[in-house]
């Protein structure tokens, strides 16, 4: 921020554990509800790297969550790893909103946050997995923005990041402000510290605002502003395995597992 400390603004969405995904069979929706959730785990690694910005440079770091109160649960966890304040965006009219109003809500969002350095978010989520939201948001604030990151580092007001490409990697910088997408498993998100758990239990970590509060057009969000349409979703039934174990030496053994394999044409010649 000009003449005053660096903010970095963390976009977070609390999502159903992986391993608990579940599909309702009646409306074929995602069940959020009543399921365990977690920090998405990507958004846990631009985190990291914020609280790191934060310990070399002495950066405020705000986290930023659009979804129910529910979400309070990831927004609370993020503060007690060092984060310094929080803002969760609710409100009824939000329901149903796929990533286009989900990105000019959190852009609009951020701007009422004030001044912003560099926003970080992940490089997807792990449910609906787009991976368009942060792409979106550097869109509406006419920004720079630099994908799937797995290295961040901010020297002399400009961020240089290490960018995953198909054939190894790349480095770019930008002029800040600017907004970046995290690598999943690019860094190793701390713990919540024992002062950070207390500040928590104290209250008032987080901040609720409505569409109101922010200034966002209800015309521009929910459902019946989501072009997204669901058209059909299918369960994919995975053949049985065969379950075969090839015994004996192991250059043999993958020998004949490979010939089996190409006689079932499971791989190629
Ligand atoms: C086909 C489809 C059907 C859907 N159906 C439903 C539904 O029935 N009900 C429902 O609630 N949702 C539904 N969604 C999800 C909804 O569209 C997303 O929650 C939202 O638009 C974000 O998209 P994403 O999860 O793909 O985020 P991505 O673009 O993959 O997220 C990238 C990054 O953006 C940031 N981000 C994303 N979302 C948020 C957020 N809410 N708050 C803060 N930061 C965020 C995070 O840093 C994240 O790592 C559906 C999505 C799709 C694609």
């Amino acid at each position: 921020m000009p003449g005053g400390t660096l903010r970095i603004v963390v976009c977070i969405k609390q999502v159903p554990k992986a391993q608990e995904l579940q599909v309702d069979p009646k409306t074929q929706t995602l069940k959020r509800v009543g399921v365990p959730s977690e920090i998405n785990p990507p958004d846990r690694n631009a985190l990291e790297f914020a609280l790191q910005a934060k310990d070399a440079h002495g950066a405020e770091v705000v986290v930023l969550s659009m979804g129910p109160t529910a979400f309070d649960e990831s927004l609370e966890r993020a503060v007690a790893m060092g984060a310094d304040r929080a803002v969760l965006l609710t409100d009824r009219i939000l329901g149903g909103s796929d990533t286009v109003p989900t990105a000019y809500a959190l852009s609009e969002t951020i701007k009422k946050i004030g001044g912003y350095d560099l926003i970080l978010c992940g490089e997807e989520t792990t449910d609906a997995s787009t991976g368009h939201v942060g792409p979106g948001i550097a869109g509406h604030l006419d920004i720079p923005q630099i994908t799937y990151v797995s290295e961040v580092q901010v020297v002399d007001g400009r961020v240089r990041a290490r960018r995953t490409a198909e054939d190894g990697s790349e480095w770019w910088e930008t002029t800040m402000p600017c907004l970046v997408t995290v690598n999943f498993g690019c860094n190793k998100p701390r713990e919540p510290s024992l002062s950070g758990k207390i500040r928590v239990k104290r209250g008032g970590a987080v901040v609720h605002w409505s569409c109101a509060d922010v200034g966002i057009d209800p015309d521009k969000v929910g459902l019946k502003n989501s072009p997204t349409i669901v058209a059909k979703v299918d369960t994919i039934q995975l053949p049985p395995r065969a379950g075969k174990v090839f015994h004996g030496e192991p250059r043999e053994a993958v020998a004949r597992m490979l010939r089996a394999m190409i006689e079932d044409g499971v791989i190629a010649p």
